[in-house]
């Protein structure tokens, strides 16, 4: 193939395997499951250790096909560099573990996946202070910066409530105050969104959810985008500074958080997340078209009390939605009017499937307050936003007429 190097979303993907060049002519990176790489000169071993020449060392630290998988991720992504963990908390943990120290600081959203939360509790007992921040506004970021601040970590769309964090302003606040910003951009996908045109620095998918889209592999990434100097980071150790100042945080990283803790991604899961992501914009399209049609069907019912959806008018970040983002994504959630039982209407559905996990190509609904968001309790609960009847939606690729009368019958037996 020619080196064009200005082809679509979709087209770089399908052949990005195929441009590096495969054995035999096949059009998908193999499934490489050797564990170790063996050479022929002992020399060349020793020089791939000594991070002097290219090549693979150990599965733990980087696998050929995990590799052609990082590889796409960076392409859509528009990355220096990406790594791949075995889940999307694998990748988060391990920006936590690899570039904070006790005594940092850092600002978070408070609006976060149950689980980050709960890691940031961890932290917080291992020393590092945590300000949990209304992101939606620059000002109250603005306000919890303090000299010790390493990092801003923010979520693009907010699951499950889906506020959207002012996320062109804080990239802003975080450059002009040489702070490394981390965008968590699992709900809006790279296609949907590029982190780095905001000023990210560090961008984080859970690539269980759209990017694989069927819901058969877990996998994480993290995507360095280029955009934060780091030498004004003071915790890279001088190890990992000897090569340009933009590989910095990854080789830190793909050390003290892929290499000492180990939540590598397999390479089977690579394969089939490799498999799923070239439908991801396709997939996409339909899933986002479907949350706004069922959207506007629940917002339209007197038994539903309100619904959360960037693409509803009613929504205080609508209008910042549509600026920042292609489309409006595929989760949404809702509360019904007080009487009707939530686990009565989730019974009642015949398609939409009571599960966790999202970005199916299935519908998946779940009850937030009596699962994912159980253990933090009512009062954190609260201040997150989220009601104690929140259903949570995320939504599929099935027909978009099946998906409603499914909703609509649910709702007229209520
Ligand atoms: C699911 C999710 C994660 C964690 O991903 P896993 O692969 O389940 O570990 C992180 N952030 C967000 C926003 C998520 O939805």
């Amino acid at each position: 193939m020619n080196d064009k190097k200005n082809y679509g979303f979709t087209t770089t993907i399908l052949h990005n395997d195929r441009r590096k060049g495969i054995e035999h002519g096949s059009l998908h990176k193999p499934v490489h499951t050797s564990v170790a790489f063996g050479y022929a000169d002992a020399r060349q071993l020793a020089s791939v250790f000594q991070g002097k020449e290219p090549g693979f060392r150990y599965g733990r630290q980087g696998n050929p096909t995990v590799s052609a998988l990082e590889d796409k991720i960076n392409q859509m992504e528009q990355g220096v560099g990406t790594l791949c963990f075995a889940t999307g908390m694998g990748a988060i943990g391990a920006v936590f573990q690899a570039l904070l120290r006790a005594g940092d600081h850092v600002v978070s959203s408070s609006f976060l996946f149950g689980n980050t939360n709960s890691l940031w509790q961890t932290t917080m007992a291992q020393g590092v202070g945590v300000s949990f921040v209304d992101a939606t506004s620059v000002e109250a970021v603005a306000a919890a910066i303090n000299d010790n601040t390493r990092l801003v970590f923010v979520e693009t769309i907010a699951n499950p409530r889906t506020q959207i964090a002012d996320l062109a302003r804080i990239g802003e606040l975080c450059r002009a105050r040489g702070i490394l910003y981390v965008v968590d951009n699992t709900m809006t996908t790279p296609y949907l969104f590029r982190p780095k045109d905001v000023g990210a620095g560090l961008v984080v998918n859970a690539l269980t959810k759209s990017i694989g889209g069927h819901g058969i592999a877990l996998g994480g990434s993290l995507t360095d985008t280029g955009a934060y100097d780091w030498t004004r980071f003071p915790n890279i150790y001088e190890n990992y500074k000897k090569a340009a100042a933009r590989q910095w945080g990854l080789a830190q990283i793909r050390a003290k958080g892929l290499r000492d803790f180990g939540a590598s991604l397999a390479p089977e899961a690579a394969h089939h997340i490799a498999v799923g992501a070239e439908t991801l914009a396709l997939r996409m399209e339909r899933t986002c078209a479907n949350a706004l049609a069922l959207a506007r069907l629940l917002e339209a019912d007197q038994r539903v009390a309100a619904v959360y959806y960037p693409g509803l008018a009613s929504h205080p970040q609508h209008a910042l939605a549509g600026e920042l983002f292609r489309s409006y994504g595929s989760l949404l959630s809702f509360e019904l009017k007080d009487g009707i039982d939530c686990f009565d209407f989730l019974n009642r559905l015949q398609l939409a499937i009571p599960a966790s996990n999202l970005g199916d190509t299935r519908t998946l609904i779940i009850p937030v307050a009596h699962t994912i968001f159980y253990e933090m309790g009512a009062e954190r609960r609260a201040t997150m936003g989220i009601a104690e009847s929140l259903i949570r939606v995320s939504v599929g690729i099935e027909d978009t007429d099946d998906l409603l009368a499914d909703f609509a019958s649910a709702l007229n037996a209520s």
